[in-house]
């Protein structure tokens, strides 16, 4: 059977060109980038090309780039890095703000920040998730070193408003980070225009391989790294460096550069596409999340008679790869946080499916999928 291949957000198929550019690296490149001789030192050059590469997509400097091994590595080390930084230099500062919407990557790290005697705000946001910009100033004290909002949400696709967020940590001397591994190669991102101090990014969602990510941090900035072994990345990063899948997004970041508007373009037009065709078969369909800032490729959309678990099931049956949210996808019929923290209706979270556009898919697969969705929502009469 044909897959159909919605769930760009939960990861993308390798690029042909990203594996041709990361192959070498696998077979006869294969030294060791900190050794001196000639194959260490093409291993190592292909890192720092990549770093250009990475450095050029976001508008930062190379040496602002560290690699990581995931979208969530970056995350725990820009959060943890800052606060053992602040705890090392007994600044007295202790607190951090993020959002009740942010990927278990910030959360999760956030618990644990918490029981390591970190104080933490979990600001609210609207029914689009849209953070409370004044909830947000009104939390800061002066003990908040951080502020931590993800660019786009993982599940519902709203864009945060990143300028402003950036403005108002600034405004109260306070450092910005941003996880942007939704957002990185699907809309234009400048860290220097948008006041940026950290962002992470990830490669599996941008047509490169799991398993590689990366971490910006702005010059200056300290921060302590919690990988202690070797000195690679500056010292920040111990581990020998995976030099294949840096080179595999280096390669992904250069061609999401060069065909961003374009791409942009294709997700949008696919999503109106899908978003149009399916309200006029179910028109009684709610989409979530904000329509005006909103990633290109997402549609996050609720059934009011069908539970996401067995809409999952009976789209997989004809080939079709979807999301009923992080939750469900996971096996686990609660509702989703960030359902929850939109406030949306129980029955209508319980009916989530998250469709998400990427390259590889076709106006005909669309159909496809406006037909499936038609023939196993009907007979609960939608
Ligand atoms: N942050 C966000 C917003 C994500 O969507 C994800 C992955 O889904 C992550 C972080 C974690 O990235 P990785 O899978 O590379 O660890």
């Amino acid at each position: 059977m044909d897959i159909k291949y919605f769930d760009n957000a939960a990861t993308t198929r390798i690029k042909e060109e990203v594996l041709e550019e990361m192959f070498p690296y696998l077979s006869v490149e294969y030294g060791n980038p900190s050794s001196v001789y000639s194959i260490g030192r093409k291993a190592r050059k292909a890192i720092e090309e990549a770093r250009k590469q990475i450095a050029s997509l976001i508008n930062c400097k190379s040496y602002e780039i560290y690699f990581t091994s995931c979208g969530s590595e970056s995350d725990n080390m820009a959060l943890k890095g800052l606060s053992y930084a602040q705890m090392y230099k007994k600044s007295g500062k202790d607190h951090i703000i993020t959002s009740k919407i942010e990927h278990p990557a910030i959360i999760n790290t956030c618990k644990t920040l918490e029981k390591q005697g970190f104080r933490i705000t979990y600001v609210d946001v609207d029914e689009n998730g849209l953070v409370n910009l004044n909830s947000l100033e009104n939390s800061i004290t002066d003990k908040t070193f951080l502020i931590s909002i993800m660019y786009a949400n993982n599940e519902i696709g709203t864009i945060e408003p990143i300028n402003e967020i950036a403005k108002i940590a600034h405004k109260h001397n306070i450092l910005f980070h941003t996880d942007a591994v939704q957002a990185v190669g699907n809309i234009q991102i400048d860290v220097q225009k948008s006041n940026i101090d950290m962002l992470s990014l990830s490669g599996h969602k941008i047509y490169a391989p799991k398993g590689i990510g990366a971490l910006y941090v702005k010059k200056g900035i300290e921060f302590e790294r919690f990988l202690d072994g070797g000195h690679q990345e500056r010292d920040k990063r111990s581990g020998t460096e995976n030099v294949a899948e840096i080179v595999a997004l280096g390669k992904a970041c250069q061609i999401a550069e060069k065909n961003l508007d374009q791409y942009h373009r294709k997700l949008i037009d696919l999503r109106d596409y899908f978003i149009s065709s399916i309200k006029n078969r179910l028109p009684n369909i709610k989409i979530n999340g904000s329509m005006e800032s909103r990633l290109p490729g997402n549609c996050h959309l609720s059934f009011d008679n069908i539970e996401s678990g067995e809409l999952l099931l009976k789209l997989d049956e004809v080939g079709i790869c979807a999301s009923g949210g992080s939750a469900c996808s996971s096996g686990d019929n609660s509702i989703s946080y960030v359902l929850a923290a939109i406030g949306l209706p129980s029955n209508l979270a319980k009916g989530a499916l998250r469709i998400t556009f990427g390259d590889y898919n076709t106006i005909e697969e669309v159909d496809f999928l406006v037909d499936a969705l038609e023939k196993i929502v009907n007979p609960y009469k939608q």
